[in-house]
């Protein structure tokens, strides 16, 4: 498919630099409504042929509005507005309306997964309840969905949609929010436990914007594409409010759209000629996978200048086989660009040094497990593990790695990863628990592994989910990673953990593995001893329990993390497998 002319002449010149004086998101918007209303500032991927496009202006109008309406119902003053809407225009009206009246924002996932629905609803009506929510913006489709949730969360008064709360614009001028105000409830992924709700103001998600501009170069003229889910932190601050502290054009997808057919991205970046993009870790690998010749006739990827990679762990893998398979339509060696974030810190925390391309450390497996060195593996070395660097700190933000004493460690010494800067959170909402847990000092705890070398940070994994056994630290995305591997086993649906046997009370290695399609008997053995061989050569330990399951099994969160204590649990009580997998059941005698 050749670049279309309508989408070329969609190429932005450069427009001046919103000054460094702005401080809120609101006063941002209103700058570039001043200086250039009628610029796109999105453009919503329709279909292979159709776009709808918002410029500054309509966006300001519209957000206007539903602030008219939301004041005329008695809201403002850091009122939580939940909004569980799909990737397009609503939601940017509501998040934005949101800010003009007063309120703070807190976006939702729309539970898409049915096999894990009940989970789903249960977790967004934590988040709902720990914000008190008064209101949830959500579409027609969505609403009795709305109206279940209203039933279990007591602070929720009503369900609308943004027709139903958009009003004329009140003569009342709409407040004007402080940089120190509470600009959105950011909640986590919930990889380790329930989603926890940070506290992000208008001051800490201009510095991240700003931090991760210099860092990466980008400018009103590049073009990012973007089908990450609206939620989650990389696609609502990095590329939304990345578009809008820095006036570039956000080319927009839905993470549906993505998934049904993971070529679209692709096609999408060739056709507006865009030079930006980011996306977690898997879906480079589904797309080294999954995308055969005919998908891909005709590609020219040589626009794309940053590819990013984070939000989950970067595989060295996958860069090797997403760079093979894209190289040869123009995807540039030095464009894969791992970073590393969290919501703690807005987003971003650690960037690469512009143009270097991916950087792999080899070292030996048995030191750093046993002794939390990281020695560069000896070059005879015939299995060392691969650590991809995620860069370094962001300007005007520090890392530095501490043991569990808190004593800084030297470089090249696993430990636990803090950080400090403009970017970080006060706290959790409402969760003071877990907000001092969050603090050491100045220092923010990340609950990451990792350890620096030469000032660039790798990470190794993650406090809660490492398996301590005979004096070696084990992290499970090692061994996950491997047997995702192995033929017959649907990729990413893997978890390894320790699990207490019911009887007997001792410590388990479990390994839960997704597989394709109802396997034969002689085929599930062949599956399971090549998992025990790769645990053998992995940890130098086979594992105590293997259970081949159905795909949709393994508990993931909202943004496809494994939650490896989710899956413990269930595993313990003897429920991995529900009643929606019947003849899965009979199949596994179970
Ligand atoms: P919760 O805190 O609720 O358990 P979460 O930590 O997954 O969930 P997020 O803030 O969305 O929630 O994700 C941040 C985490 O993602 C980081 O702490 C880290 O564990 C992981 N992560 C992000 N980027 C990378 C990366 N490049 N490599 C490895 N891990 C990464
Ligand atoms: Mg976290």
């Amino acid at each position: 498919i050749p670049a279309s002319p309508h989408f070329a002449t969609q190429t932005l010149c450069e427009i001046g630099h919103p000054p460094e004086t702005i401080a809120t998101l609101n006063e941002m918007l209103d700058w570039h409504v001043a200086q250039h209303g009628e610029r796109t500032h999105i453009t919503f991927y329709v279909d292979e042929e159709r776009t709808e496009e918002i410029t500054y202006r309509m966006l300001q109008t519209e957000s206007r509005e539903l602030a008219a309406g939301l004041r005329t119902q008695g809201l403002g003053n850091g009122d939580r507005i939940a909004i569980m809407l799909p990737t397009g225009r609503e939601f940017f009206t509501a998040f934005y309306g949101a800010l003009y009246s007063g309120c703070v924002p807190v976006p939702l996932y729309p539970p898409t997964r049915p096999s894990q629905i009940e989970d789903h609803m249960r977790r967004i009506a934590g988040i709902i309840t720990n914000a008190e929510a008064s209101i949830l913006v959500t579409d027609e489709r969505a609403k009795a969905l709305g109206h279940l949730l209203r039933a279990q969360c007591s602070s929720l008064r009503s369900v609308v949609t943004v027709s139903e709360l958009s009003g004329p614009i009140i003569p009342q001028p709409l407040p004007r929010p402080n940089a120190q105000d509470i600009a959105l409830l950011q909640y986590t992924s919930g990889s380790t436990g329930n989603p926890k709700g940070v506290v992000l103001t208008h001051t800490n998600l201009l510095a991240n914007l700003r931090a991760m501009e210099q860092a990466s170069g980008i400018t009103s003229a590049d073009i990012f594409v973007s089908w990450l889910p609206l939620y989650h932190d990389m696609g609502l601050i990095g590329a939304c409010m990345g578009s809008l502290s820095v006036g570039f054009l956000l080319v927009l997808m839905s993470p549906l759209a993505f998934l049904a057919r993971p070529s679209r991205w692709l096609w999408t970046i060739h056709r507006h000629r865009a030079t930006v993009s980011a996306a977690p870790n898997f879906a480079y690998e589904l797309c080294a996978n999954k995308l055969d010749d005919r998908d891909l006739d005709g590609l020219d990827l040589s626009c794309w200048r940053l590819a990013y990679n984070g939000a989950e762990p970067v595989s060295s893998d996958t860069l090797s086989h997403f760079a093979a398979r894209l190289a040869p339509y123009g995807f540039g060696p030095k464009a894969m660009t791992p970073v590393y974030g969290l919501a703690e810190s807005s987003v971003g925390l650690a960037f690469p040094p512009l143009g270097r391309g991916p950087l792999i450390d080899r070292v030996d497996r048995e030191a750093l497990s046993g002794t939390g060195i990281a020695l560069v593996a000896s070059m005879e070395d015939p299995n060392p593990r691969h650590i991809v660097s995620c860069g370094r700190p962001l300007p005007e933000h520090a890392i530095r790695i501490v043991d569990a004493t808190g004593q800084v460690l030297p470089e090249r010494r696993q430990g636990m990863v803090q950080f400090q800067g403009p970017s970080a959170t006060r706290g959790y909402f409402r969760n003071p628990e877990a907000t001092k847990l969050l603090f050491d000092g100045p220092w923010l705890n990340t609950g990451d592994l990792g350890y620096l070398a030469t000032e660039d940070l790798y990470l190794t994994g993650r406090e809660k989910d490492i398996i301590i056994r005979g004096g070696h630290n084990i992290h499970p995305q090692e061994l996950e990673e491997a047997v995702n591997q192995v033929r017959g086993v649907h990729k990413g649906g893997v978890a390894v953990f320790p699990a207490t046997a019911p009887q007997t009370g001792t410590e388990r290695l479990v390994v839960l593995a997704e597989i394709k399609e109802f396997a034969r008997n002689k085929e599930r053995s062949r599956i399971q001893s090549e998992i025990n061989r790769l645990a053998i050569d992995l940890l130098g330990l086979p594992v105590d329990d293997i259970v081949l399951v159905p795909p949709r099994t393994v508990l993931k969160t909202s943004s496809g993390k494994i939650r490896r204590s989710a899956c413990r649990e269930r595993y313990e009580r003897g429920v991995l497998i529900n009643a929606h997998h019947k003849p899965w059941r009979q199949i596994l005698h179970l």
